[in-house]
């Protein structure tokens, strides 16, 4: 079943007489449930693509339908309680605050649902709940990340938008934030789109999208997904 639709979307960047196309007439289907891997050189358009799925940016032209409704139809408001309800999110730099603790930055996002009573659960999950009262900037890079997975995934939100999740972290910990993806993907299986650089890292997913010049050049099955645990590189 199609959970995301993506049908002939442009985003154009005009500065003076120079026309950048961003996006180029991107259309995909994406299915319920399933793991997508983002791939493309610098530049392609990964980015622009997934913020304009997760409502943070407005298309030019073009249509995103997600779980039946149709994100670039939707007024501030619409698109504030969709990215509430439907679209967990994390990056490449963790974007958690920094004023507030652990225990707060999950909590601030499980306020949005009706899992409160679950935060510690979720801080046990990602090895963080004995850090729970720290602030983020007294935790590494990967402490962070697993923060960010908490938050992303408290409210169980069927979509979850990941940019270069691991881009930042060395080995050890890219593994750790893999694996806990791979996990709550099991535990309740939301449909997963990951843009990555690393290309043994999109053998995770089950079809593997590669965009260039703000096109999709190709949609590729993986018929046997590599566990996380596997994936070396
Ligand atoms: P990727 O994530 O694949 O590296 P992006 O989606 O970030 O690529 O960018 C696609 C293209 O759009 C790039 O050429 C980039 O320079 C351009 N671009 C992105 N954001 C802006 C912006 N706010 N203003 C002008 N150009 C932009
Ligand atoms: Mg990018």
């Amino acid at each position: 079943m199609a959970f995301v639709e993506v049908k002939d979307l442009t985003k154009i960047y005009r500065s003076g007489e120079v026309e950048l196309r961003a996006l180029d007439g991107v259309s995909l289907t994406l299915e319920q449930g399933k793991i997508y891997a983002i791939v493309g050189p610098s530049g392609s358009g990964k980015s622009t693509l997934f913020n304009i799925i997760g409502g943070i940016d407005r298309a030019s032209s073009g249509k995103v339908v997600v779980d039946g409704e149709e994100v670039t139809a939707m007024n501030y408001e619409q698109l504030t309680r969709y990215r509430r309800e439907k679209v967990g999110f994390l990056f490449q730099f963790y974007n958690l605050i920094n004023t507030l603790t652990v225990y707060e930055n999950v909590q601030a996002a499980a306020a949005l649902s009706n899992r409160a009573g679950e935060i510690m659960e979720y801080l046990e999950m990602v090895g963080m709940a004995d850090k729970k009262d720290k602030f983020p900037l007294e935790l590494s890079g990967g402490e962070q990340q697993r923060v960010a997975l908490a938050r992303a995934v408290i409210k169980r939100p069927p979509l979850i938008l990941c940019d270069e999740p691991t881009g930042a972290l060395d080995y050890e910990n890219a593994k750790r934030v893999l694996k806990l993806l791979e996990k709550v993907h099991r535990d309740y299986g939301p449909t997963i789109v990951m843009i990555t650089h690393n290309l043994a890292i999109a053998e995770m997913a089950h079809y593997v999208v590669s965009l260039r010049s703000g096109q999709v050049v190709s949609v590729k099955a993986n018929p046997s997904p590599v566990p996380a645990e596997e994936v070396t590189w």
